[in-house]
């Protein structure tokens, strides 16, 4: 999809598809004045993206068209996509151009029993415009879901919640020192939103990354798992092995990279994770 310039200030050679989220893009709303930012926010009717995949099988049920947004409060250590932290390295999209990229593929999404994922960067940081795309796709029959780190949940009502199909959750840490150390916040805000997700009965999946020397503490996924279990929502428990793709976006960035030098974890460390959120009584993968 070219962005239509007559409605969009984004650059008329960039092209909202993308191979994966791991290209590399930056800078490509810095024309959009602050004001215009601070009305996109307010009403939605402009969002910023990294891209649009087509053909995901991984995130989410079926085969996926999947949207990136730009923005994050959170400083993940092993970010793979640190050019998706400033708004501004995303398109400028209006809102009905958005809509329109999700309907060119509706029936086809449908007919895969696949759907459309919102995920990022963090799309809550910009809840408007997810929460009036996920309103049009869901009116369009086709199974909505969005990938976030709950951090800014309290931005949906009960409402908005009801026309999200799935919660893809990046669950960083269950321990509020071990969060802070992985992502520079507390995930006080995630285990809320958890909470309510089980009290309204919206389903969810639970996503963690493995990190070697970072994140693969038995006690601390135990302790994940335990507690994901309890809210008795959890449809299916993703370890996902921390890989290096990102790598280079890090340095082309000139930010400092605390795991430069950190392997992805053996078969038998991924394992042994899956299986501590097996024995909780999970459907870990
Ligand atoms: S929440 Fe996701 S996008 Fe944000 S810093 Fe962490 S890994 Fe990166």
């Amino acid at each position: 999809m070219e962005i239509p310039s007559a409605s969009s200030p984004a650059p008329e050679s960039v092209s909202l598809e993308a191979k994966s989220p791991f290209e590399m893009r930056t800078n490509l709303g810095e024309a959009v004045p602050d004001i215009d930012v601070r009305a996109a926010l307010k009403t939605g009717e402009l969002g910023f993206l990294h891209s649009f995949t087509t053909g995901s099988a991984v995130d989410g049920p079926g085969i996926r068209l999947v949207a990136w947004t730009t923005a994050c409060m959170f400083r993940c250590q092993y970010c793979h996509n640190p050019d998706t932290w400033t708004l501004r390295n995303g398109i400028p999209v209006p809102l009905h151009a958005a809509i329109d990229e999700v309907r060119k593929y509706a029936n086809g999404l449908r007919a895969m029993n696949g759907g459309f994922t919102l995920s990022g960067g963090e799309p809550l940081m910009q809840d408007r415009f997810a929460a009036r795309l996920f309103a049009a796709v869901k009116g369009m029959g086709v199974h909505t879901a969005i990938e976030t780190n709950g951090y800014y949940s309290e931005r949906l009502s009960d409402d908005e919640l009801s026309t999200i199909d799935l919660v893809i959750l990046d669950m960083k840490a269950i321990g509020r020192e071990q969060h802070r150390r992985v992502t520079g916040l507390h995930n006080d805000e995630v285990i809320a939103f958890c909470r309510r997700l089980a009290e309204i009965g919206r389903p969810m999946w639970l996503r963690y990354v493995l990190v070697p020397g970072l994140t693969d503490i038995p006690e601390e996924m135990g302790a994940m798992a335990e507690f994901a279990a309890s809210l008795g929502i959890v449809e299916r428990a993703e370890i996902l092995p921390f890989h290096q793709m990102g790598r280079y976006k890090w340095h082309r960035l000139g930010i400092d990279y605390a795991l430069e030098a950190t392997q992805s974890p053996s078969n038998e460390a991924v394992s042994s994770a899956v299986a501590i959120f097996r024995a909780a009584g999970l459907a870990a993968v």
